[in-house]
């Protein structure tokens, strides 16, 4: 296969981590006969700094004319002036906009040498495996707002609006990613409630009934299955919601596995690019340290491997050379409790070696 990959190493520990990423795909590529072109572009801090925008148009035309994006993180102390003309974090908003990414996935895997780092015990956490659907880009960040008098003062508002459509293509990408696993579907909202949530429940039942009968199919309360996540993680496979429910629940469930460098995460739309990131952010404090873990950025290789390239071996490839590293005891100092721990350099050297 012949693939453009645009790569956007972002600011702080970004460019030490997506340097990683790209070896990685630099091994997939020759082990498995690809050839993958990798360019880099800015977004963020240093693309502030450099073109006085977080996300130059080169930039946005880049990622239009590829197949795949790998980012690494944006945003550091130096731009955070409340008061400064832009932020790093328009240019994220920004490609997300300009590439129709409305479905956010989130894979929350716990790893078996890791899991005595989650906060939770050991029998309820081990073996949870469960892909999060958020919507991306509707719902109450999107609606109308603003603030009006009130007797009191002011008050504010903020609208929720989930149209037919909306619903229909995330339900319909989360159930076919059901029907490739473990074939179990839940989805959430706040029907007892919430207008839009009775919207959303009516049409998701319908999609799934019409176009994916072969799978299991449950709803569940979001404040239910916020406790559900602590208590009973391993009975959920695809998890499908709306944009704030999402936003908080994936949050949550970020925390099961016990180590925040260890997660990636997709956004996509219907077609073209997709673009695959580790969940954290560009943590200055360990910039330019070396010591930054690039696991959750190979594992969002992985993902963009698999959900923008059709490469289900390839992607399999890189998890199991993740999962092999670690069960040989090598840790980067985030997941290393105190003991010895690698560099992010030789973290990489160690993936690409297994990966043969
Ligand atoms: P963070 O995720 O960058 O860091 C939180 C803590 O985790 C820090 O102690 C950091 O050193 C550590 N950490 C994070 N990733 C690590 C890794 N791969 N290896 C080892 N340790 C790691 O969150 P923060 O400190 O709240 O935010 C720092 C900056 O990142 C802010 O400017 C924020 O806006 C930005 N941010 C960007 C994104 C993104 O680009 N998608 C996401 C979240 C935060």
């Amino acid at each position: 296969m012949d693939a453009k990959i645009v790569l956007l190493p972002g600011d702080g520990i970004g460019p030490e981590i997506v340097a990683q990423g790209k070896r990685v795909l630099e091994a997939i590529a020759t082990n498995f006969g690809h050839t993958f072109a990798m360019a880099e572009h800015p977004i963020g801090g240093n693309a502030i700094d450099d073109f006085g925008d977080p996300l130059p148009q080169p930039t946005i035309d880049a990622c239009k004319d590829s197949d795949a994006i790998l980012l690494g993180a944006v945003g550091g102390p130096k731009w955070d002036d409340p008061t400064a003309k832009t932020r790093p974090e328009v240019g994220l908003l920004k490609i997300r906009q300009e590439l129709g990414l409305f479905a956010n996935l989130r894979p929350i895997n716990t790893f078996d040498e890791l899991v005595d780092a989650s906060p939770l015990r050991r029998e309820i956490v081990a073996g949870t495996d469960i892909l999060f659907f958020r919507e991306l880009t509707g719902g109450i960040y999107f609606g109308d707002s603003g603030r009006r008098p009130h007797e009191s003062g002011e008050e504010a508002y903020n609208e929720m609006v989930y149209s037919t459509g909306e619903v229909e293509r995330i339900v319909r990408l989360a159930a076919a990613a059901a029907k490739e696993r473990r074939g179990k579907l839940t989805s959430v909202d706040k029907a007892n409630v919430l207008e839009v949530s009775r919207l959303w429940r009516q049409v998701a039942g319908r999609v799934v009934k019409e176009e994916f009968p072969e799978i299991e199919y449950e709803v569940v309360l979001v404040d239910a299955m916020a406790m559900h996540l602590i208590s009973r993680p391993k009975d959920f496979d695809v998890v499908v919601t709306g944009n704030m429910f999402g936003d908080i629940l994936t949050d949550a469930a970020s925390m099961l596995p016990g180590s925040l460098g260890l997660l990636p995460s997709a956004s996509i739309g219907s077609d073209g690019p997709g673009l695959y990131e580790p969940i954290h952010g560009s943590a200055p404090d360990i910039a330019g340290q070396n010591v930054a873990n690039p696991l959750a950025t190979f594992l969002a290789a992985a993902m963009l491997l698999r959900h923008s390239l059709n490469l289900n071996e390839e992607a399999e490839a890189i998890e199991s050379a993740v999962s092999a590293t670690l069960q040989s005891g090598h840790r980067t100092k985030d997941i290393a409790a105190g003991g010895t721990s690698i560099s992010t350099t030789v973290m990489g050297d160690l993936v690409v070696q297994q990966l043969g």
